[in-house]
């Protein structure tokens, strides 16, 4: 079920479709896009909370907003969603953003746990991505933005299958921006770290175990993200001062894959030539 207001004329920004806007660093871009005069498709399960979102942002902006619940785990919502990808030519953005995490070791977490943040994380954002970036091909028109996270490019004893699925999003995004070079496409990896949503309880680590410090809130988060969108940034770490330190772990990366090219065994190994 899609329901909509279509009193105001559409935007000439184009319209923002956010999944998982019902809560958290979702429903924070959707406010942040409404305010810039997006017109926005919201997504996610909890439909009460897209249209109380909805009729807020109607409000307070004169935009269209449109909720379209879906449980993006499920291959029948996931295609609706993906089609509105394929045939809404008024479609500017997509904020993939909707997420799952169980943060537990996985000889302690249930098979369903699991496959849900896979379904979630990984094939809804790939499904997603893919129904964007061809759309927007076709355009020459667009932007993708794909949350990750820092736990991309670290994992802890209780983080295996949620880390997994953030390196999938890291890889799978910087993929996605080497297939859209010289197009007017832009492909945005944002790696967030830990900020106060309602996620880490759903995972089961209470936001109170955190240094109060440490954690971001979601609007410095999505606002930070938009700045780095607007100045081009491929990859946005929010949270992060010193973009040095990027570059660094960058230059290491592709020194270490230059360093495999080699086409032999390393001489520790002792293989035989
Ligand atoms: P959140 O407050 O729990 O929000 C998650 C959103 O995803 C909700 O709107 C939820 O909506 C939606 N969602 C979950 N499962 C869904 C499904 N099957 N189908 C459709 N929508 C679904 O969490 P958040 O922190 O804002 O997370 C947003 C993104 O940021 C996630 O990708 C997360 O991994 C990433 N992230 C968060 C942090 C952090 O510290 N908070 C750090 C790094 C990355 P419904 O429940 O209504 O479906």
């Amino acid at each position: 079920m899609t329901t909509s207001s279509n009193s105001t004329a559409p935007s000439r920004l184009g319209t923002a479709i956010v999944t998982g806007a019902s809560a958290g660093i979702g429903a924070t871009y959707a406010k942040r896009l409404a305010a810039r005069g997006y017109d926005l498709i919201l997504v996610a399960r909890r439909p009460d909370r897209l249209e109380k979102l909805a009729a807020s942002l109607r409000a307070a902006h004169a935009v269209r907003v449109t909720t379209h619940p879906a449980d993006l785990a499920q291959p029948r919502d996931l295609e609706g969603v993906a089609e509105i990808l394929e045939h809404d030519e008024a479609i500017t953005i997509l904020i993939n953003n909707a997420g799952v995490a169980t943060l537990a070791p996985v000889a302690k977490t249930g098979i369903d746990a699991l496959d849900a943040m896979t379904d979630v994380n990984i094939s809804a954002l790939v499904r997603l991505s893919q129904a964007a970036v061809t759309a927007f091909k076709k355009r020459n028109r667009g932007t993708l933005v794909n949350i990750g996270s820092v736990l991309g490019f670290h994992t802890l004893p209780f983080s295996a299958a949620y880390s997994g699925t953030k390196g999938y999003v890291m890889n799978f995004t910087r993929g996605l921006q080497e297939e859209v070079a010289g197009t007017d496409v832009v492909v945005q990896l944002v790696a967030p770290s830990a900020t106060a949503t309602d996620i880490w309880e759903s995972a089961g680590v209470p936001l109170s175990t955190f240094e109060p410090d440490k954690v971001m809130s979601t609007d410095d988060l999505v606002d930070a993200a938009l700045a780095g969108l607007d100045q081009g940034e491929s990859i946005t770490l929010p949270s992060v001062e010193d973009p040095q330190l990027f570059v660094d772990y960058e230059n290491a990366r592709l020194k270490l894959l230059a360093a495999s090219q080699t086409g032999k065994a390393a001489s520790r190994y002792k293989v035989a030539a």
